[in-house]
């Protein structure tokens, strides 16, 4: 008898936009096939977790059908493409969205070996030919590693642009959209114990006009194609092949393939990583509500149905949709005057006004998926981290300090999905139980944290923050961040 096999499904959303149709789809997979909640990535993606073996099949079928698909949401190929969800708040929104669908459709493999299942050396799915499918970037052997690409529009870093294989900051003048400063080498995951690998923030090394991104991005992939490191995984990313052979060399390379140097890079700011929360009215005129979903997940609890919340909505939102954003929330999009009040009331009847009714902290929050359902967890995030910020709360209100907004961010191992090392506070999970305890990234995402304790159990984790927070009350600036306070007294070195 065979062990009762079960497979995460991750299913990409270009940008992070999903029309009604296509949330429909996915809740009802998960009502069908697999546990029966979803999860929004930190990279805007859905996952489906607990598919069994038996349903896989029968589930990618499905998800094929609704225009989604998990092409390239694994994998040594270039990921799914984020943007900011900043909807219609910026002129320009539409326009870098449709640059993000651009670069997306063009780094998207070719191959159509996705499209094909076989089942006992039989293929029973996919098409026939047997003709070798040309990969004009890829070549024959893909990319050492995987490669992420995110967009970002100032003043909101709420798709951590630094910490990505390419970043992309939207550049605009009179409220149009010029281009884009371009970030490169940015990258989370570490291993425990191998000084070889570590987080590191993206360069900013020039701009250029958007009608040439999707080529420049290109250009660079096949930089990281060509030179990155394809003997040993954990330093393959492109963030190493840049402190390996120099970021001179790697811009020098670039511009060669390019035939042409990028322009010099223009000014920018960014204010925050986090989501903006509640309605917003958009340029275009329609109604953009964001939401905080508590880990990304959405399920029904008994003190509120957020996935049946979100189902009812979905079956009215007539022209409207859903926006995954980085922070693993969602946005209602594009509700019209006439529709909202619809809305606003299914928010209330399914309790998911009150399930907004959270600390600061907890919606400057990311927790990765960890126990119980990725295997190479250490510990908790998801399921802990809530009640933890609780505690921590509580250490903000006893210093008159509780709506105090700090970037909090927890994950299961070092491998770094939900960006920790980006955390003014970042935990990652040692052992069950125990965590490292980071400190002093900035609140907009551009200065990574710093280790300051390892392997704290959560009464240890409370006894140091304890008067952390206490002294921060006191002494902080007007406007001055967590992050920023911890590095300005040097309880961290500020390292990057
Ligand atoms: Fe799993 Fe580690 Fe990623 Fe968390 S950070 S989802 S524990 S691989």
């Amino acid at each position: 008898l065979e062990p009762l096999y079960s497979f995460m499904i991750r299913v990409r959303v270009p940008g992070g936009v999903a029309t009604p149709e296509q949330w429909l789809v996915i809740d009802e997979l998960a009502t069908k096939y697999g546990m029966p909640t979803l999860k929004l990535t930190t990279r805007q993606a859905f996952e489906l977790h607990n598919i069994y073996k038996h349903d896989l099949k029968q589930t990618i079928k499905e998800i094929n059908a609704s225009a989604l698909d998990s092409i390239a949401a694994c994998g040594d190929v270039n990921r799914n493409v984020m943007n900011s969800v900043n909807p219609y708040t910026s002129a320009i929104h539409e326009d870098v969205q449709q640059v993000a669908l651009r670069v997306s459709e063009h780094l998207t493999p070719r191959t159509t070996a996705y499209y094909k299942i076989w089942v006992n050396e039989e293929q029973v799915v996919g098409p026939e030919e047997e003709a070798p499918i040309d990969e004009p970037i890829y070549g024959k052997t893909y990319l050492p590693r995987k490669f992420k690409i995110t967009f970002a529009i100032p003043p909101y870093n709420d798709t951590d642009v630094f910490a990505h294989d390419i970043g992309l900051i939207a550049i605009e003048e009179n409220e149009k959209l010029i281009g884009f400063n371009i970030v490169i080498g940015g990258g989370m995951g570490m291993t425990f114990g191998d000084d070889s690998t570590y987080p590191r923030i993206g360069n900013v090394i020039g701009f250029a006009p958007s009608e040439n991104i999707p080529d420049i991005c290109e250009k660079i992939v096949t930089v990281q194609r060509d030179y990155g490191n394809r003997e040993n995984r954990k330093n393959s990313r492109f963030k190493y092949t840049i402190d390996r052979l120099g970021l001179d060399f790697i811009r020098k390379e670039i511009n060669d393939r390019l035939g042409y140097e990028l322009a010099p890079a223009r000014p920018f700011e960014f204010t925050t990583n986090g989501d903006s929360y509640g309605w917003i009215k958009g340029r275009n005129g329609k109604w953009f509500n964001t939401l905080y979903i508590e880990g990304g997940r959405v399920k029904d609890t008994d003190l509120f149905q957020l996935r049946k919340g979100l189902r009812a909505i979905a079956q009215i939102l007539e022209g409207g949709d859903f926006r995954l954003t980085g922070n693993q929330n969602v946005v209602i999009g594009n509700v019209s005057e006439a529709l909202k009040p619809e809305v606003d009331k299914l928010l209330v009847q399914y309790g998911i006004v009150a399930h907004q009714e959270v600390s600061s902290l907890h919606k400057h929050s990311i927790a990765c998926v960890a126990l119980n359902l990725c295997p190479l967890a250490n510990s908790e995030a998801e399921r802990y981290l809530p009640s933890l910020i609780n505690r921590i709360h509580g250490l903000l209100e006893k210093n008159s300090i509780g709506e105090e907004p700090i970037t909090i961010r927890m994950t299961g191992c070092p491998n770094g999905c939900g960006r920790p090392y980006l955390g003014e506070i970042g935990f990652v999970g040692r052992a069950p139980g125990k965590y490292n305890l980071y400190l002093g990234a900035s609140f907009n995402g551009d200065r990574l944290n710093v280790l300051y304790k390892e392997a704290l159990d959560e009464a240890e984790i409370l006894q140091t923050l304890d008067p952390l927070i206490a002294s921060f009350a006191k002494e902080k600036h007007a406007d001055e961040h967590f992050g920023d306070y911890v590095v300005r007294k040097q309880i961290v070195q500020h390292i990057n």
